[in-house]
């Protein structure tokens, strides 16, 4: 099933090119705040599922294509990243990253903040006469189906509720000059795109074997696969999960390939994750400045 939110935060389910608006299903849907409600359908999936796939049966589609989507799950308790995580990728950026070579193995992982979420139908928002550089990053999302903690890798799989596409936007250092800690760089509001929609994981036989590219203006940027990954979806879960609880409806960002490079406002950013979804989201110039700048 393809689960997805849009404007008033409310769900549909999607197939095709059709939403079926499945909100009366859904406990606690709408613009209350604050929009956890996903959490709670993720964690209550096996009686919120046949819920949903009943309510799905009467409801009447509608073009995607008229719908806003917001982020799958607007309002996770946490959004977990994994650095530096494909081989090729290691290195790319030079004095322009902080990680010195290290992989996600020595590095375990950081946090970007559950504000920075934006769905397939918002735009990334760069800081208003910023001179610095953002770059794009093509990730294959993760989301959590169920508490876990201190999860072994040979059973971590089952705690997959599903997966998505997500852009991880990242303000790169300055080497000597401006070296803001990475939670800031990649924080900023609209800098985690996430969608179109979850899949959920019974979908997805193998999460390992998926191609994962980006372009900008049509051009390929970045073109890898899943298989590629040094610490893979269940030694994340393993990892993550024996530092803190990982909640239902957590999204865990994979890392990205080799092909990482910069973006600038009027450029478009294409996502695609074979058997996931893809969406287009264009880059921006935030309205106003900022009371500091970057
Ligand atoms: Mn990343």
């Amino acid at each position: 099933m393809k689960l997805a939110v849009f404007e008033g935060h409310r769900v549909g389910v999607i197939e095709g090119d059709h939403l079926f608006d499945v909100t009366d299903a859904v406990e606690g849907a709408g613009p209350a705040w604050p929009p956890v409600y996903m959490n709670r359908l993720i964690a209550n999936w096996e009686t919120a599922g046949p819920a949903i796939a009943e309510k799905r049966r009467t409801a009447r589609g509608i073009a995607l294509s008229s719908v806003k989507l917001l982020p799958p799950n607007p309002c996770p308790v946490h959004v977990i990243a994994a650095p530096a995580n494909y081989r090729k990728h290691i290195g790319e950026i030079g004095a322009r990253s902080v990680s010195k070579g290290r992989t996600a193995e020595q590095q375990g992982f950081f946090m970007k903040a559950t504000a920075s979420l934006v769905g397939a139908g918002g735009a990334i928002e760069l800081p208003k006469g910023s001179t610095r550089r953002f770059d794009h990053e093509s990730e294959l999302a993760v989301i959590i189906g169920r508490r876990a903690r201190n999860v072994p890798r040979s059973e971590a799989m089952s705690y997959v509720f599903g997966y998505s596409c997500l852009i991880d936007v990242t303000m790169r250092i300055e080497p000597g000059v401006a070296e803001e800690e990475r939670v800031t760089r990649k924080s900023f509001e609209t800098f985690t795109p996430l969608g179109p929609w979850i899949v959920t994981a019974d979908e997805i036989p193998d999460p390992h074997a998926l191609r994962n590219r980006l372009w900008v203006n049509g051009e390929p940027r970045q073109d890898a696969n899943t298989r590629d990954m040094i610490v893979n979806i269940p030694a994340l879960i393993e990892l993550i999960s024996s530092v803190m609880t990982l909640n239902p409806g957590d999204v865990i960002a994979s890392g990205t390939p080799e092909g990482v490079g910069p973006i600038a406002p009027g450029d478009r950013i294409r996502i695609s994750i074979e058997s996931v979804g893809e969406m287009t989201l264009p880059v921006v110039e935030a309205a106003g400045f900022s009371p500091r700048r970057f």
